[in-house]
């Protein structure tokens, strides 16, 4: 049977860019040839996304709209639709045309060569302020730094990926979802698509810094236990400085050299609290534990099986 593809775009209060915005992305998957549904979801908008959908969807067969009953954030509305999607391979894209259309096209000729997931990756960011375009180069990096799995440097959410990739992804339920993140996690066979982000087609980022900050947050807390270990280094240090600072004391007491004696009390104020800091990352790391057995991810993903009995 032929294969097919399903677009995922997210939508809060876009009214500005949607017609645009599904004119180009219409027309683009069309001159791509396979069939193909596009699925919006309104999360949560307040202005008339919701109304141009309609008339959109009526239109247009390939059409799906899912709508939330408020603001869920953007990861969770691309999580919806891809629970919806019905394509072989499922492509993530922002409505706005920062993400340009016609990337889809070379991120569809990558899966047809066998890509698991073809990513997006940003070689310049078009018409985004300075203090968005250093936040995100410096924070893509200390989260590449801190991060056990492979995040690629400067990839947002703009993506192609393949059915069985889904599939896993979709297993995954956990409430503060991260898709680089987990996307990362997974493995599989990532190849990098690259691109030009272009400037907003119209009106202001839906990226709000409270929602950034939550999403960055998100990124470190989930993919990195790098902050509890550091707690535990910098006691550790502490320690042995203070370790240190009373050897020095005593040789100056053995040979009678006069210092005021509550040097004493501050080496054993600030033992104390190194051994504070170095069980507060001990308990952490069971916390750590506890939040990983929670998550419930899968133990191991198979991506092929040779003379394997069914
Ligand atoms: N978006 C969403 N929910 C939100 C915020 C954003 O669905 O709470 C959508 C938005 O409509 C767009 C995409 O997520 O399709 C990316 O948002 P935006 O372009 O505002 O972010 P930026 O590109 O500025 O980081
Ligand atoms: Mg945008």
């Amino acid at each position: 049977m032929e294969k097919m593809l399903s677009l995922i775009v997210p939508v809060y209060n876009e009214e500005e860019v949607l017609p645009e915005s599904f004119r180009q992305m219409d027309a683009e998957m069309k001159k791509i040839g396979y069939p193909y549904e596009i699925i919006y979801v309104n999360d949560g908008s307040r202005d008339g996304s919701m109304k141009i959908l309609r008339g959109i969807a009526a239109a247009n067969p390939q059409v799906k709209v899912r709508s939330f009953s408020r603001n869920f954030g953007h990861q969770t509305a691309v999580t919806c639709g891809m629970d919806a999607a019905k394509g072989d391979a499922l492509i993530i894209i922002d409505v706005d045309l920062q993400d340009p259309p016609e990337v889809i096209g070379r991120m569809v000729e990558e899966w047809e060569k066998g890509a698991d997931i073809a990513y997006g990756k940003r070689l310049k960011r078009k018409g985004e302020t300075i203090f968005k375009k250093v936040t995100a180069f410096a924070y893509y990096r200390v989260l590449k730094a801190m991060s056990a799995s492979a995040i690629p440097l400067d990839t947002g959410d703009f993506r192609l990926i393949d059915r069985k990739v889904a599939d896993v992804f979709l297993r995954m339920r956990e409430h503060n979802r991260f898709l680089r993140g987990m996307s990362g996690w997974m493995g599989f066979e990532a190849v990098p698509v690259e691109y030009v982000r272009n400037e907003r087609f119209a009106g202001k980022t839906k990226y709000t810094l409270k929602k950034m900050l939550r999403l960055a947050s998100d990124g470190i807390v989930g993919f990195s236990d790098r902050p509890l270990t550091l707690c535990g280094e910098f006691g550790g240090l502490l320690l042995f400085l203070t370790l240190l600072g009373l050897i020095a004391l005593i040789v100056l007491a053995c040979c009678k050299v006069p210092f005021p004696a509550w040097l004493w009390a501050v080496c054993g104020l600030v033992a104390l609290n190194a051994i504070t800091l170095l069980f507060m990352s001990l308990q952490g790391m069971y916390m750590n534990r506890m939040y990983d057995e929670l998550k419930d991810r899968p133990l191991y993903i198979v991506a092929e099986e040779l003379n394997m009995d069914k």
